[in-house]
């Protein structure tokens, strides 16, 4: 995951009705429309190379000198997106581009795409002070809680590994609601920021903050509704039938029956993951492989060559670096870098074939021709999907064996392919929840939220509320206040990886289940020119029917994962 990537994307059509603006007179908007591009890009562009650079200086590194410059950097780039004459110029330019004015649709592209970065940074700046103060109020609260059982205090960690093994069901029970009491400590503070968010997408004309920041990213609550709905109908089934075979698996580790279940019979706090029930050794094939080559060896062959994102990497654990994972592109001309902590296991393997994703959707294969605005990736979901299409690889025994890659294991191949599906299945299920819920919240904050929450909760997850329960267990998720609206793209990104992969195997000529790319040319032939190459030139819905030609749709992901 790349949070740090986040695009600001804009959507046309939303009118800026309270905001005050002045009107701007244009003498001959074409002109106007090219100086302001280059203005931009002239006062921008060192500002957004360094705090890229600072940024990878702090987790590399871990010091707060670079953090800080990443924060002023960062800073410095809000400053000039805030300015009321800019905006004011931006909707003019917009308004001649509606009505026809810009020629160039690579103008009045840039010019869509500039409007939405300055609209985001036309929020008050009181108001904004608030909500900033609130949430980091919020995330306080979340870092310092801690559950208490039986007197005693229980950091995270032993809570998630209590609900990971534990055979008593009681004291499950007991860390799981000593655990959800931080929604109560954060309930009134949320709502508050819930209050404040809305006030200020109301103030730039918007019914909610939720409408707002869809906006911003080009998309509205009805498709991904109309999307989200689609995509139950054709999982609902397979979810089922994988969560009855999990359910008898809990329920006889926890020796109860399985109507009996509760949520604190799951692995994690949300049953967002999918529990370890099933045996499955996936690390043991990755234990001599040099992951490094298997990934510089697998790209070379497609051709999109990583060699030289490689050698600017930061890949080996060291004291205070980050323990994540995340690719960067500096200054949008191929300086491309990933960093990671490399160790010989299935999950390093498929992370470093999700983060060289990222890597050759960058301006490694965005062409220079395109204009610096222009020049990165079409959606956060478009960029996420390529990374999740190459990172399945790892689960495939066809593609470890074709790679040299010794699997001894007869059962790798069921057992990765049903880890698979259960994370993908159960994941989706939990992304409906989260999806329709802030839309919720943010369009009707006055309702009962408990009840919605856990409405939502028995409806896609199909895990039943404990009797009698009406606890504010939605604000015990930390991406409700520090990450908002954004659960969607990564499930969307998911349903991108599918289709594309359908339409590439179908330019190969080759059966999607048995596609697996190595050696193949044509592979990143079609990557570049059907996915990369147009950049940001289409929004995420343009992009999907230029490459696969037809809607984002769920069709593809039902195929890859409804199957036994
Ligand atoms: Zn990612």
């Amino acid at each position: 995951m790349t949070p740090d990537r986040r695009s600001f994307l804009l959507a046309g059509g939303a009118a800026v009705a309270s905001l005050v603006v002045p009107e701007v007179a244009l003498a001959d908007a074409p002109a106007d429309a090219a100086k302001f591009i280059a203005d931009h890009e002239r006062e921008i562009r060192p500002l957004e190379i360094s705090a890229g650079l600072a940024w990878w200086n702090a987790n590399t590194t871990g010091k707060d000198d670079d953090f800080k410059k990443k924060e002023d950097a960062q800073n410095k780039i809000d400053e000039a997106l805030s300015k009321r004459d800019k905006f004011a110029t931006l909707k003019a330019l917009k308004t001649a581009g509606e009505k026809g004015e810009l020629k160039d649709p690579l103008v009045k592209r840039q010019i869509d795409l500039l409007y939405l970065a300055y609209l985001e940074k036309q929020v008050d700046a009181d108001l904004l002070k608030r909500i900033t103060a609130k949430a980091n109020s919020v995330e306080q609260q979340f870092n310092v809680f801690r559950a208490k059982v039986d007197g005693k205090e229980m950091p995270d960690s032993e809570v998630r590994s209590v609900l990971k093994s534990s055979a008593d069901s009681a004291i499950r029970q007991k860390v799981w609601e000593a655990s959800k009491l931080v929604g109560k400590a954060v309930e009134a503070d949320l709502r508050e920021l819930v209050g404040y968010r809305n006030d200020a997408a109301k103030k730039l004309g918007f019914a909610n903050f939720h409408a707002l920041q869809l906006a911003l990213s080009e998309q509205t609550g009805d498709e991904l509704v109309k999307l989200f709905d689609e995509l139950d109908a054709l999982t609902k089934e397979p979810f089922s039938a994988a969560k009855t075979e999990i359910d008898e698996r809990l329920a006889a580790k926890c020796g109860v029956k399985v109507e009996d279940l509760a949520p604190w019979h799951y692995f994690d706090p949300f049953f967002q993951e999918s529990p370890a029930v099933f045996k499955a050794d996936l690390d043991a094939p990755f234990a001599g492989a040099d992951i490094l080559k298997l990934c510089e060896d697998f790209y070379a062959g497609i051709g999109l060559p990583v060699a030289d994102v490689l050698a600017r990497s930061d890949l080996k654990e060291k004291p205070g670096k980050s323990p994540h994972a995340f690719c960067t592109d500096i200054d949008r001309e191929g300086d491309v870098r990933v960093l990671a902590n490399i160790k010989p296991n299935e999950y390093w393997m498929g992370t470093m074939l999700h983060e060289l994703g990222h890597a050759v959707y960058s301006s490694k294969n965005i062409p220079k021709k395109l204009p610096y605005v222009l020049r990165a990736e079409a959606h956060i979901l478009a960029t996420e999907g390529v990374a999740m299409q190459f990172e399945r690889f790892s689960k495939s025994r066809a593609w470890l064996a074709r790679m040299g890659v010794c699997v001894d294991s007869p059962d790798f191949e069921s057992a990765a392919a049903k880890v698979q599906r259960n994370q993908l299945l159960i994941f989706s299920r939990w992304c409906q929840v989260m999806l329709r819920f802030e839309k919720g919240m943010y369009e009707n904050p006055g309702q009962d939220l408990n009840r919605l929450w856990w409405d939502l909760v028995e409806q896609y997850q199909q895990v039943k509320r404990p009797k009698g329960r009406n606890a504010p267990d939605y604000a015990s998720k930390i991406h409700i206040c520090s990450a908002p609206v954004y659960y969607h793209n990564y499930m969307m990104g998911q349903l991108f990886a599918s289709q594309v992969h359908h339409a590439l195997s179908k330019e190969l000529g080759t059966n999607p289940n048995q596609t697996i790319y190595i050696g193949n040319k044509a592979v990143g032939d079609f990557m570049k020119k059907k996915v990369f190459e147009p950049g940001r030139t289409y929004d995420w819905k343009g992009l999907t029917k230029f490459a696969t030609g037809e809607d984002l749709s769920p069709k593809a992901f039902a195929l890859d994962f409804q199957g036994k």
